[in-house]
């Protein structure tokens, strides 16, 4: 192992998250939208492409998930406001914060009930399609929705997917994927959550379990689905595909927004903050909300305290060359979502002069966070969501948030502000897992 301590010593940031304090960093890389765009390999219309394919599929995914029919067959989360929240908040932990705060509800997702229904179940559309194409499995301008028929279906059999998963994209991938007709095959490691296995098996997937950590599930996941042709793996860490499948949040954003008649633009900023493990979700959830509101959108992800795998990439733009574990942190935490020890180095890349800033947060104040929107609001998230509530409560009470605003020129705009805390997960954890939550507390 690399000694980092030289650079930890010299970065006064480093040495707080070094001893698990919570940090606010505001990232000195950050360029206007054009300026970050300039040399990146994605752009809007790869995101278009994506939401075409969505489209394509809709027909499908509604035969499947009937859930899905009020929408059309798109997979798309509600966006609502949490006016008792924002009071809490501004009662309870002395936030002073203005504007509008709404919540967008991904815990509530169809097919997965995580942030993961956008990226994982895209990125296993987009192979199918590709079978499809290959395999000429439909006419010119038949419906997607003939992959669900008999004759057709039993094609996918042939075929596996895999992936490795401590939870939530597990969940995804093995849905999404058994209920195509997929071989699935789900590598998890042994601190995977118990309920999510078995939910896993009810749909036929094979859930493998090993010994070690989340790296070694990958790393055996991989190597296995390689020995195989007819195996495709889906790789959380370099997929362009799942990042693109969260970007398609951009636009369906817009259009909710709009119908709220909530207006975003250089007079009314907004700010996103969005929990964050390894970086795609947010990563590509915040790409796609620069495409569109490019200036006037400030993003900031939110990392656990022993987990601050992105924002030490940032930081020390080593990216994904260092780990937490690397400057003495454990990378455990109740967030089992977070749990990450090195970032992506595409996502990181992509990132450093897009993102505004990330906070970071102590594992007890997930369950605190949890219960206050319980309270004010009757809406359950699980741990992992509710990191993002640490941007809200803690913004107001930095330097490094009033200088921000002063060299953004937001300090006036702050009244027609609108916050949003992305919501990434928690509507499929079950009934005694929540009780048992709410009476969690842990020791600060
Ligand atoms: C996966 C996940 C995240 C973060 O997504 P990454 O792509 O790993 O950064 C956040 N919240 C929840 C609930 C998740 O499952």
């Amino acid at each position: 192992m690399e000694n980092f301590n030289g650079i930890v010593e010299k970065n006064p940031i480093l040495r707080l998250m070094k001893q698990g304090e919570e940090v606010l960093w505001m990232n000195p890389q950050k360029t206007s939208f054009e300026e970050s765009m300039a040399d990146c390999e994605l752009g809007q219309k790869d995101v278009d492409e994506a939401e075409q394919r969505l489209l394509r599929f809709a027909p499908l995914i509604q035969k499947y998930f009937p859930e899905t029919k009020e929408q059309n067959g798109l997979i798309e989360s509600p966006l609502v406001e949490i006016d008792a929240m924002k009071q809490r908040i501004n009662e309870k932990y002395d936030s002073a914060l203005e504007g509008k705060l709404l919540l967008k509800e991904d815990s509530h997702l169809a097919i997965a009930g995580s942030v993961k229904a956008r990226g994982g179940i895209y990125e296993v559309l987009k192979h199918t399609e590709d079978l499809v194409m290959e395999h000429r499995l439909l006419k010119d301008g038949e419906s997607y929705a003939r992959l669900g028929e008999p004759d057709v279906k039993s094609f996918f059999n042939e075929y596996t997917v895999q992936v490795g998963s401590t939870g939530n994209l597990g969940l995804s991938i093995g849905i999404i994927s058994a209920v195509l007709g997929y071989h699935v095959i789900v590598h998890m490691s042994a601190d995977a959550k118990q309920w999510k296995k078995d939910l896993l098996r009810n749909y036929g997937v094979d859930v493998r379990e090993y010994e070690g950590d989340y790296g070694e599930a990958v790393k055996r996941g991989r190597a296995l689905s390689d020995a195989d042709k007819n195996s495709y793996f889906v790789d959380d860490e370099n997929s362009r595909n799942l990042f693109l499948g969260y970007s398609v949040a951009g636009k369906r954003l817009q259009k909710q927004l709009a119908k709220m008649q909530i207006k975003v633009d250089e007079e009314h900023p907004l700010f996103v903050y969005i929990p964050c493990g390894v970086g795609g979700a947010p990563g590509g959830i915040s790409f796609g909300l620069k495409q569109i509101f490019k200036d006037s959108v400030h993003c900031f992800f939110v990392e656990p305290v022993q987990a601050p795998c992105m924002l030490l990439g940032l930081a020390t733009g080593l990216n994904h060359q260092i780990s937490v574990q690397d400057i003495g942190l454990s990378g455990k935490t109740q967030a089992d979502g977070l749990a990450v020890g090195r970032p992506s180095a595409f996502v990181g890349d992509i990132m450093k002069t897009m993102l505004s800033g990330e906070m970071t947060v102590q594992d007890y104040r997930l369950y605190d966070y949890m219960r206050d929107l319980l309270e004010t609001e009757e809406i359950f998230l699980e741990p992992s969501a509710c990191a993002a509530f640490q941007g809200p409560v803690c913004v107001n009470r930095r330097e490094e948030w009033k200088d921000y605003l002063a060299k953004n020129g937001l300090e006036t705009k702050m009244k027609n502000a609108v916050h949003i805390v992305w919501a990434t997960g928690g509507s499929l954890v079950p009934e005694e897992i929540r009780e048992e939550y709410t009476h969690t507390n842990i020791i600060k």
